[in-house]
């Protein structure tokens, strides 16, 4: 979508009667809410008929509901939504399910920058990225033959951390890595996990101030993953892996947390920088972001991986997290972009947040 046509069809909307739309699925309840806390009419995309669910949440229900048969077929479907000003509001089900490529084609108005898109699922460009910004990551190992410590092996594409495994030696990689597939392997980092929500906002200037708008934290979670994060309960991964059970970090959930808070600063320091460096290689990141970390026991962060939109973790917030809540009393990442779509259409500058 070229900024032209985003501008050809801002044109034909009525900029009083904007509506937010996103797919029923990840953190929709929440977008949902939010954008009814700040006055908009929203549309449920729902793929298969999900009502049912919504019913049991009227403050996380669509206005209404445009169900299709598949992912697929929301893009036979950008006119009706186009006359209905819809603003779509991605979250990872929806680029995840549609694929990157249709996403990129979606005929609508969506919030954030759509060409950060490569550069966050391309494990190489994230790197060029987040190391260009300063960020200390996972070290690499290219040769499987080098592992000398414990490895995390990932594959590419694979949804919500599906296969992947630790290894300690090459001769363990050798067991478990499924032929054919391509994978990367990183440095297993031992430390406490935090996954930091951000929020920037390249048109307004009222929190930390970056050099073009600014920056805030909005909450932080840690990631239930199963089985990593209870296997203790049978026994040591070790004792487990001589029975041939291997740990899995598939994602079933969010636990809400906060970091000690002498550590702040450095959360927005990175922040800043990732903001900054996005802006000098794809035009900048757009609105709600998130950084993976884990804190080493010296207190440094390792960034293993950047979500560039509205994570899940946000969702036990809905009514604010303890940050969000020293910023705006219920404030949930959903209320605030929806805050920002407001903000940006009362002083014309849509374009600014959408592409
Ligand atoms: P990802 O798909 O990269 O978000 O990884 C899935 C999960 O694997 C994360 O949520 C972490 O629990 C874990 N993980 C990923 N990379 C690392 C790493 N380098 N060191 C330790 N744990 C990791």
């Amino acid at each position: 979508m070229t900024k032209e046509k985003i501008h050809d069809m801002l044109t034909s909307y009525d900029k009083k009667n904007l509506r937010i739309a996103t797919v029923c699925s990840h953190s929709s309840l929440q977008i949902f809410n939010g954008a009814r806390k700040e006055g908009f009419k929203t549309i449920g995309i729902s793929v298969g008929e999900k009502k049912d669910i919504y019913n049991a949440f009227p403050l996380g229900k669509p206005d209404e509901f445009l169900i299709v048969e598949n992912y697929k077929e929301i893009l036979n479907c950008t006119e009706e939504l186009r006359e209905k000003n819809a603003i779509i509001i991605p979250h990872g089900s929806f680029v995840e399910y549609l694929g990157a490529e249709k996403f990129l084609k979606l005929a609508l108005p969506t919030f954030g920058n759509r060409n950060v898109l490569s550069w966050e699922s391309d494990r190489n460009k994230e790197r060029i990225w987040l190391e260009g910004a300063g960020l200390t990551m996972p070290q690499e190992i290219k040769d499987p033959k080098d592992i000398d410590r414990p490895v995390i092996v990932k594959y590419h594409g694979a949804k919500g951390g599906k296969g992947f495994f630790i290894a300690k030696t090459y001769d363990e990689f050798k067991k478990r890595i499924i032929k054919n597939k391509s994978f990367v392997i990183q440095e297993f980092v031992m430390g406490t996990r935090y996954y930091l929500h951000y929020f920037y906002s390249p048109i307004q200037d009222n929190a930390y101030k970056l050099k073009t708008g600014s920056l805030q934290l909005l909450s932080m979670d840690r990631r239930d993953e199963t089985t990593i994060d209870e296997v203790q309960r049978l026994g040591s991964i070790a004792e487990l892996e001589e029975l041939g059970i291997h740990p899995t970090f598939v994602v079933t959930g969010n636990i809400p947390i906060v970091m000690r808070e002498s550590l702040l600063p450095k959360v927005f320091k990175m922040g800043e920088a990732v903001v900054d460096k996005s802006l000098e290689l794809f035009g900048g990141i757009i609105g709600t972001f998130c950084l993976e970390t884990v804190v080493t026991e010296d207190l440094d962060f390792k960034v293993f991986e950047i979500s560039a939109r509205i994570v899940a973790g946000t969702n036990p917030y809905v009514s604010g997290s303890p940050y969000s809540e020293l910023i705006q009393p219920d404030l949930s990442t959903g209320r605030r972009i929806a805050q920002e779509i407001k903000f940006a259409a009362k002083k014309n500058l849509l374009e600014k947040i959408l592409s």
